[in-house]
């Protein structure tokens, strides 16, 4: 009988057995590292609503039974064999990036966060939504030590992608940058643009969210049910750039017409719809849209020290392992203020 040097207890796991079937607890063995990976054990993990690609079976190819979940935060337990970069015990994260091949094109130009073959935590391994998960160590991030784990985790996916999406859009301190949805990826994007010393504008449907906006640090709130976000934008000279957070395509295609000269919709609010656009909204303005997917593990730790820094945090609702279903449901009722995040 083959011995091993550390006892097995087993852990919990909220699983997806097979794609639209619901969250299973089950107990599993505490994985091991493999070598170039680590063991985090899990104090967090934020439930985003891509994890939809793993809960429906919307990206191809992906296995099953499947632990979703890419808003890691933890601690570093084991190391896996040729880890000398981290330590046990140290605080380590694992977003959306969960390692590149290192060999495609685009890898090969040191475009990690476009390589062909990306991993994705909770899709192409075990993901967060358990008490111990293994990273391979190009997807871990290492967090400061102010940020509580259930902070730290939304900013993996959430926070990481509004703030390197709106420092790649190419506005300038001072510009008009207007942020459409006030939701998890928005009211992180409200609070980065504010920092970034832009003049934001927030766009939300309806009144009621007009006050938490401008608390948030938007300089104006725009009510796109009672009003033409567009137009408001365009009395105010238009926007440079507009982060579209909200997954609905009708209303980003409606606010393209409220981009200035030069001015870019920043896509980042998944939806399968198409967008409406006619060459003549682009041509006149030369104006752009552009997509952008989250980043890289050391755009991660940018995101978390700037956070640190320019006091941004998420808006969490905790939900214990157990209640990973309630949490997801949660998630996907569009109600919650406004992260979910499961604790360990
Ligand atoms: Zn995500
Ligand atoms: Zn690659």
């Amino acid at each position: 009988m083959a011995t091993t040097k550390f006892a097995i207890a087993p852990m919990r796991a909220a699983q997806v057995t097979k794609p639209g079937t619901d969250f299973e607890i089950v107990e599993r063995e505490i994985p091991k590292p493999g070598a170039r990976q680590v063991r985090i054990q899990v104090q967090a993990c934020g439930i985003c609503h891509s994890d939809v690609l793993t809960k429906e079976g919307k990206w191809p190819g992906i296995q099953y039974p499947r632990v979703p979940g890419h808003e890691v935060a933890g601690i570093i337990d084991e190391l896996g064999p040729g880890v000398s970069e981290w330590k046990t015990g140290q605080r380590a994260g694992v977003g959306w990036h969960g390692g590149q091949d290192g060999t495609c094109l685009a890898c090969r130009r040191g475009d990690f966060r476009n390589c062909r073959n990306l991993k994705i935590p909770g899709i192409s391994y075990d993901g967060g939504y358990q008490q111990y998960m293994v990273a391979p160590i190009e997807a871990l991030v290492a967090i400061p030590d102010s940020l509580a784990a259930a902070e730290a985790a939304p900013l993996l996916c959430a926070g990481i992608t509004t703030f390197n999406s709106l420092r790649h859009s190419g506005a300038s301190p001072g510009d008009l940058v207007a942020v459409q949805g006030i939701g998890g990826l928005g009211h992180l994007g409200i609070q980065f643009a504010n920092k970034f010393g832009y003049r934001v504008a927030a766009i939300g449907r309806g009144a009621e969210n007009a006050a938490l906006a401008k608390t948030l640090g938007a300089s104006l709130y725009i009510d796109s049910k009672a009003t033409s976000a567009a137009e408001e934008l365009q009395k105010l000279g238009g926007a440079q750039v507009i982060l579209a957070t909200a997954p609905s395509s009708k209303s980003m295609s409606e606010l393209i017409d409220g981009l200035g000269p030069n001015g870019k919709l920043m896509v980042i609010g998944i939806t399968f719809d198409p967008l409406e656009v006619t060459p003549v909204q682009l041509i006149s303005g030369s104006r752009a849209i552009q997509g952008w997917a989250a980043g890289t593990p050391a755009d991660s730790e940018d995101t978390l020290r700037f956070a640190e820094l320019a006091g941004v945090r998420p808006m969490i609702e905790t939900y214990p392992l157990e209640k990973a279903a309630e949490a997801y449901a949660r998630m996907m009722s569009g109600d919650a203020r406004f992260r979910v995040v499961l604790t360990m």
